[in-house]
């Protein structure tokens, strides 16, 4: 799991607390300052904050406002914000809750209780985000699994359209893999499924380009903006770098290696479709490439 620094960003217009929040909480993360609301929502959306200490009364937008906008923009409606502010009623406070703040200090506040409160907020933050990747990440092979390949390929489906060039996505399935299993053993068939997780990761360098497992032994790769040659390419390289390895398979019918074959469609921006008819005939096109005889490619325009 990637080690990261929690960033705080401290939102208030009298320079005199930014200073004295900075003390207090430096050495527990990267601080970031606002000094008016309109800052505040700009800067929230530029360095994505683990958490917002936000002031109420500013001079130009109140927190309760920044608030509102942060909670209504679907790239920072998760950020966890602190209310920092001198409306110390339970009126307000209970206002702040409302809004979407998940704590509120009341000002003049006392160290302890600041610290006390972000840590255990920065502590949970942390937590949350390890969940999150762990639910993400499939275990034997440490790519994305199936719940990630659902959202990403939603997601890159609906950015498709923006794209001038096509959506490639690659279904992926290892060839004789249960003769492998039955005669090497379930262990030599994990480090198989490995090794073709790292080919993935050695070939795909663009930072959009993803691998899933898709489920035992079936892998899917997304390469946005792509064309024909290009993911013929890619998957020419995935191809060569398992050959690298070498994994011997006495009893495959297709090599005397470790083979996969693929069904890739390429989507245009013009259409209009789901992630199920996508995986559709992406798996039909796998299908040829099995009957066709194993360890190749069948790639084709996405039919309506
Ligand atoms: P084909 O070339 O038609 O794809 O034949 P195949 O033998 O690969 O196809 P089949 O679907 O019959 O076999 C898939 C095998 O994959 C069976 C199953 O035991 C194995 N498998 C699935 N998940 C895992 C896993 O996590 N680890 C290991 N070692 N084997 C797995
Ligand atoms: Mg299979
Ligand atoms: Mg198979």
């Amino acid at each position: 799991m990637e080690n990261f620094s929690q960033k705080v960003l401290i939102v208030d217009d009298e320079k005199a607390n930014r200073k004295i929040l900075k003390e207090l909480l430096q050495d527990e993360a990267t601080i970031i300052f606002a000094k008016n609301g309109e800052q505040a929502v700009e800067l929230a959306r530029k360095h994505m904050p683990d958490l917002i200490l936000l002031d109420v009364i500013m001079p130009d937008r109140s927190g309760f406002e920044v608030i509102e906008d942060i909670k209504n923009d679907k790239q920072t409606m998760n950020i966890s914000v602190i209310f920092v502010t001198g409306l110390a009623n339970s009126d307000d406070e209970e206002r702040g809750f409302d809004l979407g703040g998940c704590d509120y200090i009341y000002k003049p506040f006392k160290a302890n209780i600041v610290i006390a409160r972000v840590m255990m907020h920065l502590e949970l933050i942390k937590q949350r985000k390890m969940l999150n990747e762990i639910a993400h990440i499939d275990a034997l092979t440490g790519i994305s699994n199936r719940r990630k390949m659902d959202i990403v390929l939603t997601d890159e489906l609906a950015a498709n359209k923006r794209d001038k060039n096509k959506l490639a996505v690659a279904l992926i399935d290892v060839d004789y893999f249960k003769p492998y299993n039955d005669n090497y053993g379930h262990g030599a068939g994990d480090a198989a499924l490995k090794k073709i997780a790292t080919s993935f990761r050695e070939v795909l360098q663009r930072p959009r380009d993803f691998a899933a497992r898709y489920g035992g032994e079936e892998f899917l790769i997304i390469l946005p903006n792509s064309s024909i040659e290009g993911t013929e390419l890619i998957i020419s390289n995935i191809v060569q770098a398992l050959a690298d390895k070498e994994i011997k398979h006495e009893h495959s019918k297709a090599s005397d290696l470790l083979t996969i074959s693929i069904g890739a469609v390429l989507v245009g921006d013009e259409q209009a479709t789901t992630p199920a008819e996508v995986l559709l005939q992406a798996d039909k096109l796998l299908y040829q490439a099995k009957e066709n005889g194993r360890n190749q490619l069948v790639i084709n325009d996405f039919e309506i």
